[in-house]
């Protein structure tokens, strides 16, 4: 058995950020299914929102609460914004390089923003802030991060959580027992046969909440963003991110007329699209970044122009099919403000909790910011309790026998959370 203070499991942005703000006194194992660049937080490519200064506030609350049809928490949302600078300059620490005009910072536009507030580095911000903080938490004796190893369950008794089952990249099982346990395991688009997610994002933190009893928040809100590379292949969707638009590319139709506002919220312009494709009996739409000035799109988004070549299509000259794929979810394990599930010594956060900041659809570049502003409230709160916590014997509280067939609870997890997204819409109809 492996005796920690704290186990993280997931090693996205939401996890390293929340590893790093422990201090150096406190034990964390992280964990994570794959290799540690395969986290969704790697394939962010439009950036991080700012709050660009007190003048910028209300708009920004503004364009969040428009985007989340007015369902998301005013306090979530207060906080992430009120946060955001702060989590800049921490990152800019760490040596994330964002862009720059001159010794300025640079800001793109996204969906649904009333003003350029996004900070990125070209269009790989994911890596760029994610690859810094994978770095300095390999440089903390503190922190040890294990690959490939996946958690199978938690272990709790009436008084809460006590560590997790986990299965390590040898295939043995072992308990993990820890005084905190912090659920940072994203989203859910492994589940979707369209989806911008890594494929072994699969919900399974949804899923042992759910037969722990743990409360789950708005399963069925989920988004689809409007614009991913259409493919005959299979697997995960190439993301044509948001600030492309933001700068200025157009969706067209069949005929190579344009059909929107290219710059409405997420939700809406998926809705356009997708009407547009009907209409036109096409498995997409075309997408023209003839507006964007040439070496606008060669310095800003050379992965997407990339990607494209290796799709056959070269988006400086010709326009590139794009189709709607799941993309985010903005429901999850309900959590307080401090990023505390309704079990003790249980945290959730990043995008596999809900703290209800997004409503009912995210706007662009804010999930980034807020599973960092959220990861570190959990941080400073387990620190803040932890030195009155004892560990718990859990020698009698699981029996490995029970997880020996992982495939079959593989496809158990899968089914309570696709089966509780269902019965959540049907609830909604
Ligand atoms: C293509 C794409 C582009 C995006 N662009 C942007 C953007 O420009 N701006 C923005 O703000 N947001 C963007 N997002 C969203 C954002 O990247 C994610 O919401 C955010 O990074 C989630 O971070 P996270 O740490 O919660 O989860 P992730 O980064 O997904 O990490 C999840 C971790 O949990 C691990 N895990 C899961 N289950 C288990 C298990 N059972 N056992 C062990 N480990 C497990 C995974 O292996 C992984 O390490 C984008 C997302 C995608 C997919």
């Amino acid at each position: 058995m492996t005796k920690t203070d704290v186990i993280i499991v997931g090693t996205g942005a939401a996890g390293l950020f929340c590893a790093l703000h422990f201090s150096r006194q406190t034990q964390i194992l992280m964990i994570t299914k794959e290799a540690v660049d395969k986290s969704d937080s790697f394939l962010a490519q439009g950036g991080m929102c700012m709050l660009r200064g007190e003048e910028d506030y209300e708009a920004y609350f503004e364009d969040t609460m428009r985007a989340g049809h007015y369902e998301n928490d005013k306090a979530s949302v207060e906080v992430m914004i009120r946060s955001s600078q702060d989590v800049a300059k921490e990152l800019l620490e760490f040596g994330v390089d964002f862009n720059h005009n001159g010794k300025e910072l640079a800001f793109t536009r996204e969906g649904g923003h009333s003003m350029p507030r996004i900070l990125f580095h070209k269009d790989s911000t994911g890596k760029e802030i994610t690859g810094k903080l994978l770095a300095q938490a390999y440089q903390r004796d503190n922190i040890t991060i294990l690959e490939h190893t996946m958690m199978l369950d938690i272990i709790e008794d009436e008084k809460g959580c006590h560590g997790i089952v986990m299965q390590a990249a040898d295939g043995s099982l072992e308990m993990v027992q820890a005084k905190y346990t912090v659920l940072a395991c994203g989203g859910l688009g492994g589940l979707y046969q369209h989806s911008t997610n890594f494929r072994h994002i699969t919900g399974d933190a949804l899923a042992i909440a759910k037969r722990h009893n743990i409360e789950l928040q708005h399963l069925d809100y989920i988004q689809i963003h409007p614009t991913t590379l259409y493919s005959e292949k299979s697997g995960r969707r190439f993301l044509i991110s948001e600030s492309v638009r933001g700068e200025g590319a157009i969706l067209l139709n069949k005929n190579k007329e344009r059909f929107c506002n290219e710059l409405l919220p997420r939700d809406v312009v998926t809705a356009e699209i997708k009407k547009q494709m009907a209409k036109d009996n096409m498995p997409y739409v075309w997408l023209s970044m003839e507006k964007i000035p040439k070496e606008e799109i060669e310095s800003h988004f050379p992965n997407i122009l990339q990607q494209c070549k290796e799709e056959g299509f070269d988006a400086m000259k010709e326009c590139i099919p794009v189709v709607p794929a799941q993309h985010y979810f903005m429901g999850g394990i309900k959590v307080n403000l401090a990023s505390k599930t309704s079990m003790e010594y249980l945290y959730a956060i990043g995008e596999t909790s809900c703290n209800r900041v997004h409503g009912k659809n995210r706007l662009a570049s804010n999930s980034l910011l807020e599973s960092m502003v959220f990861a570190k409230r959990a941080a400073e709160d387990i620190e803040g309790q932890i030195s009155g916590v004892d560990f718990t014997d859990i020698s009698r509280m699981a029996d490995l026998k029970d997880y020996q067939d992982t495939k079959k609870l593989k496809e158990e997890y899968r089914t309570i959370v696709l089966d509780e997204i269902e019965r959540e819409r049907k609830s909604h109809e």
